[in-house]
């Protein structure tokens, strides 16, 4: 019973910390957690990441040139990423410039994309499974 809760605990503070961050590596969540509770492993941050993944309360990212990261933020979305500064930041789904006259009908950055991987299917007979969608330059904080 008490090695059920300790894990319980262990595992709500890995979450904790993956959200207080944005988009953390594992190094990065790990830095943050031995400070404050050296008995976690980095094993077990690994495994209890790996199951919260599982169990799609996470999920995984990869960036070009970049290490695996992890993101709180389970719906699909696309990245930017700060060349200065290395931070990650979400897109939202519905990100588009607003058109005033038929707003109902105008297009976001994930009609988009789905409109696109129609037109991949059509011209290369590739079907599209996954997007990852990433704008990288300088971040507002640089
Ligand atoms: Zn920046
Ligand atoms: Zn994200």
């Amino acid at each position: 019973m008490i090695n059920i809760q300790r894990k319980t605990i262990q595992r709500q503070i890995i979450f904790d910390v993956l959200r207080s961050l944005e988009h953390p590596t594992v190094s990065q969540i790990n830095d943050v957690i031995q400070k404050e509770h050296p008995a976690i492993s980095k094993s077990t941050i690994y495994r209890n990441l790996r199951q919260m993944e599982d169990e799609k309360l996470v999920c995984r990212i990869w960036l070009p040139n970049d290490t695996e990261r992890y993101d709180n933020n389970t719906t699909p979305h696309y990245h930017l990423k700060c060349t200065s500064c290395g931070t990650i930041y979400d897109i939202e789904p519905d990100t588009i410039e607003q058109k005033t006259k038929n707003p109902t009908n105008t297009a976001t950055i994930s009609t988009i994309s789905t409109i696109v991987a129609k037109a991949i299917k059509k011209r290369y007979n590739f079907a599209v499974t996954k997007k990852d969608l990433v704008f990288s330059g300088t971040c507002g904080e640089c």
